[in-house]
């Protein structure tokens, strides 16, 4: 949720300014990828090379459950189960956060959103007018984010905890990519390998959607 500062904006977006397109122009990207798949890490690194917001709905819930707010009750014990929290609630946080002044100036690296296909149909109509440039499925096999993730042993990282998530994931997330993919905006990239490769390959296909 932490929008890149505004000192760092204009620095992170050399290929914005050295190009056809203008500086006011937004970069809108949406990226989906398995837990492990080290979409967050990612999605940080490309908000801050575009100058955009990186939205993350999984670190927004966590910031409302840290100050205890109205949605922080209502999502903790959703985030403690592994399930997902409703899609009204999610479509309203997103609209508000997509409204806010910087996403409409700059645009936003969306991750973890949407995860259902009603958050799906909720996001193309509140983006009907300006549609993401790319949707970016970030593909590591399952056996390879079970390893990373039973690796570094978080607390809910349970074995079961761990092939719940992933499971979700499968039935309600992977046919988003189907729906997208119909609409000719998915580029699938490679996710395995360092962060520095993840990120260049990233980085080039966000940078040829917008070209
Ligand atoms: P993440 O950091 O993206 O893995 O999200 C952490 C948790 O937040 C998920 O396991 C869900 O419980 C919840 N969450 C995040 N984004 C959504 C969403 N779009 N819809 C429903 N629940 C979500």
């Amino acid at each position: 949720m932490t929008p890149a500062a505004p000192s760092g904006r204009s620095a992170s977006r050399p290929t914005l300014r050295a190009g056809v397109r203008g500086v006011s122009d937004s970069v809108r990207v949406i990226v989906f990828g398995r837990q492990g798949a080290g979409k967050g890490t990612q999605c940080a690194r490309i908000a801050a090379h575009f100058g955009v917001p990186h939205v993350s709905t999984g670190e927004i819930l966590r910031e409302a459950i840290a100050r205890d707010s109205v949605l922080g009750r209502a999502a903790r014990e959703v985030l403690d189960d592994g399930g997902l929290v409703e899609d009204s609630v999610m479509i309203s946080l997103v609209q508000g956060r997509l409204g806010e002044q910087d996403a409409r100036t700059s645009g936003y690296v969306l991750d973890g959103f949407p995860r259902t296909l009603p958050q799906a149909r909720a996001l193309d109509a509140m983006t009907a007018a300006r549609p993401a440039h790319c949707v970016v499925d970030l593909e590591v096999p399952r056996e390879v984010v079970v390893e990373r993730l039973l690796s570094r042993r978080r607390a809910d990282d349970t074995h079961e905890a761990i092939h719940h998530r992933l499971d979700l994931y499968e039935a309600q997330t992977a046919p988003l990519i189907g729906h997208y993919r119909a609409r000719g905006s998915l580029r699938v990239v490679d996710g395995v390998g360092s962060p520095d490769e993840v990120f260049e390959r990233l980085r080039g296909t966000i940078a040829a959607c917008l070209a």
